[in-house]
């Protein structure tokens, strides 16, 4: 394996890709005037070899490797360095005779990383030449730094590049890590055992409080399930006694409303024989009205007639009385006339005599007759008022005495005439006045039959109101039986009971519900049975003390109990993982150090036989050795790195007894011995003749020549002498500011003087 190329694009001064191409074997020098980018080259080989190190490569951020840009040219946005192996080989373990690996930076800080063109990770790339010996041990790039570390005054600055060469950098960084986590292991037992400690304390509360709290939800649990089961019967039986309660209400109601059916047609009958009896009532009261109407009219007819009656027998009594009068009148007129006419016979006979005597009597006469004649009152009157007036004519009074005795007596005949006629009318009217007996009044018979049909329909009336009356006695006497009032009773006690039922029923399912959510349905598939109630009450009684004598209880304790007892082993398993970390991390820590001991004690003696070799080599006739300041049962690892040499017929002196040139020359001794320790396919020197003396420069690069036979050898120089050295030679230029050019890829020794 050898390195055939080198190109780089954009990298720092290297604007323009320039190509750098490598022979298999002998020395190459690298020069060119201070600031033309020689270093920049060096750089490059650190970045495409997987250099992390920022200072490393000597820039503060990784974008700062792109080219930057001068006044004339603009800068980049990408750099790039590209390297080229030949691996006939197989030095590195892919399957391909030529590996190119590339890396790019851009200016927005990604990267990439190919390796024959495939994108791979920095860590391939570092992987790949650490496998193939190129790594930081192995010394591919040899700087001014690592000589000044050599010749360093500070030990431990020493002894670190030694110990990266006797590879044992490993070992302590791995021992370092072990360390730090030993010391985390032991902070976090520490941590642990505390925590351990304290959840310990509050496990064996908890514990207590937990089963405290077990107990109680047990005991909870089972009064739970007592009280659902008392409850479950005491729903079962209120439930069923509130069904038979209902069947009997029902049954009762059902029965009630039959009778009260019955008892609204009773009622229905009452009011309609009522109504009826009102009918009845209005029409005997018609019917009376009617009949007193019959009977006024009646009254009226009869009263009408009687007096009509009255009337007539008044008027034929009256008539009578008159007539009998009259008659008295008649006969006593006729008497007085018969006493008249014998006293006027009387005077006729003594006529001329005495007869201007009787004119004072005829008088009296006139005057009796016009009282108690008026009928013949006029005849009389007539007749007297003649006699009284004949009186006075004396002569004639004598004819006129006659003629009116025969007046007279044709008037008493006339009266005795009228007398027989009022006689005969008196005894008509005597026969007619019998015959006007009052007899019973006479009343309409059109009337009477009315009546009688009106007292018949009032009687019937009267008959159907009693009747009706009787029904209606009958229908109201029909009152609540015995058996009835009883079952009435029964009723009311069942509904009673019923409400009481329902309400303890109520109770009881709105308590189950409060307490535990369960619906009657839920506590009816509930399959827990309590075959006496009156025990499984007596047992919640026991429950509830033995709750009450836990209480107060914690509990969540039983849950925290379970976390903490979980916690508890857990830490426990931590702190038996970090114990048994921590003793594996301690055996790790000495394994290391035994490790890193033999390894350092093993390669130091390897660098210090060819640094023997090389010292002798470079100081001909020269001694030198590297010793290890071991005190008894000190630290290999810790103790001082102590040079002496001792140069050509010389004493013994330590390093820093040399000369600038001389211990420069002894470092580089010291690194060839290093890299013939940790062989690299191929060395990149950085100025590190620069310190030499013509006479030390031609012992150095008679010697770097011979190391070229085996290793690639590239230097960046100033020094003509290591350039004649060289086998190639590459100028660079910036014949733009700035810019780096690689002038030619093989120089003349002349032209490579110039350059320099
Ligand atoms: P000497 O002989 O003095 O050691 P040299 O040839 O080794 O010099 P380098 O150290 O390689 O020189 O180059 C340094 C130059 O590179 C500096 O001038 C610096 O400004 C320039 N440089 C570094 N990084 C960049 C960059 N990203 N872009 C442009 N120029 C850069």
């Amino acid at each position: 394996m050898f390195l055939k190329s080198l190109v780089l694009r954009g990298f720092k001064t290297f604007a323009d890709k320039t190509v750098f191409e490598f022979e298999p074997n002998g020395l190459t020098a690298i020069v060119g005037p201070n600031g033309c980018g020689k270093s920049n080259t060096v750089d490059a080989f650190r970045f495409i070899l997987g250099e992390g190190s920022l200072s490393e490569i000597r820039v503060k951020e990784l974008s700062d490797i792109i080219f930057a840009g001068t006044q004339t040219k603009k800068p980049l946005s990408m750099g790039e360095v590209a390297i080229t192996f030949d691996n006939s080989d197989h030095a590195l373990p892919i399957d391909f005779s030529e590996v190119s690996i590339r890396r790019r930076t851009f200016r927005d800080g990604a990267s990439d990383f190919l390796i024959n063109n495939n994108s791979c990770r920095l860590k391939d790339i570092r992987d790949l030449f650490l496998d193939a010996g190129i790594s930081e041990d192995s010394l591919s790039i040899i700087g001014q730094g690592k000589v000044d570390s050599i010749l360093s005054s500070q030990p431990e600055e020493r002894r670190q590049v030694f110990e990266e060469v006797a590879g044992i950098k490993k070992y302590k960084q791995r021992k370092e890590e072990a360390e730090k986590k030993l010391i985390l292991a032991e902070q976090n037992l520490l941590r642990i055992c505390d925590l351990k400690n304290e959840i310990g304390e509050n496990l064996s509360v908890l514990e207590e409080q937990s089963k405290a709290a077990e107990e109680y939800l047990a005991l909870k649990e089972s009064f739970r399930s007592l009280e659902i089961g008392i409850s479950k019967k005491q729903v079962a039986v209120l439930l069923e006694k509130s069904g038979l309660l209902k069947e009997e209400i029902e049954r009762f109601e059902k029965s009630e409303d039959e009778r009260l059916k019955k008892e609204k047609i009773v009622g229905a009958e009452k009011h309609s024989l009522k109504e009826k009896i009102k009918t009845l009532d209005l029409e005997l009261e018609n019917a009376r009205i009617k009949l007193e109407t019959l009977r006024e009219k009646a009254e009226t007819e009869r009263f009408a007639a009687m007096m009509e009656k009255e009337n007539r027998l008044r008027d034929l009594k009256e008539a009578e009385r008159f007539l009998a009068f009259e008659i008295g009148q008649l006969k006593n007129t006729n008497g007085t006339i018969d006493a008249k006419l014998l006293e006027l016979r009387k005077k006729t006979e003594r006529a001329g005599v005495e007869a201007m005597d009787i004119l004072p009597e005829l008088k009296e006469f006139v005057a009796l007759s016009e009282k108690l004649f008026s009928i013949s009152r006029s005849l009389i009157k007539g007749l007297h008022q003649k006699e009284i007036e004949d009186h006075s004519k004396s002569s004639r009074l004598l004819d006129i005495l006659n003629a009116e005795i025969v007046e007279f007596t044709e008037q008493k005949q006339n009266n005795e005439n009228a007398l027989r006629q009022k006689e005969a009318e008196m005894k008509a009217a005597a026969e007619k006045l019998n015959a006007e007996q009052p007899s019973p009044p006479l009343v309409n018979l059109a009337i009477q039959e009315e009546q009688a049909k009106l007292q018949e329909k009032i009687v019937e009336l009267k008959k159907e109101k009693e009747q009706c009356a009787d029904n209606i006695e009958f229908l109201e006497s029909r009152g609540e039986t015995p058996e009835e009032a009883a079952a009435r009773e029964f009723h009311l006690k069942n509904k009673l009971l019923l409400a009481k039922t329902e309400g303890e029923l109520s109770q009881v399912t709105e308590r189950i519900f409060a307490e535990y959510n369960l619906t009657v349905s839920d506590l009816m598939q509930i399959e827990t049975e309590i075959p006496n109630v009156g025990a499984a009450k007596k047992e919640t009684l026991r429950l509830k003390s033995r709750m009450l004598e836990l209480e107060p209880v914690n509990l969540i304790a039983i849950e925290e109990y379970k976390q903490s007892t979980g916690r508890f082993r857990l830490i426990n398993e931590q702190y038996e993982d970090l114990n048994s970390a921590r003793e594996n991390l301690k055996g790790l820590i000495a394994e290391l150090d035994l490790k890193a001991r033999e390894e350092f004690l093993r390669k130091m003696e390897i660098i210090s036989a060819h640094f023997k070799q090389i010292f002798t080599e470079l100081f001909p006739g020269g001694e030198a050795k590297i010793e290890l300041a071991l005190s008894e049962n000190s630290n290999p690892l810790e103790a001082g790195i102590e040079i002496s040499t001792c140069p050509g017929g010389r004493k013994w002196l330590p390093l820093q007894a040399l000369s600038g040139g001389e211990r420069a020359l002894t470092a580089i001794a010291i690194l060839f011995a290093f890299l013939k320790t940790n062989p690299s396919p191929f060395c990149i020197l950085d100025e590190v003749d620069a310190p030499l003396d013509d006479a030390n420069i031609d012992r150095f690069t008679k010697y770097l020549k011979e190391m070229a036979k085996v290793t690639q050898m590239m230097i960046i120089t100033h020094n003509k002498h290591t350039m004649k050295a060289a086998d190639t030679i590459y100028g660079i230029t910036m014949e733009e500011a700035g810019v780096s050019k690689l002038l030619s890829m093989k120089m003349n020794k002349l032209a490579a003087e110039t350059v320099a």
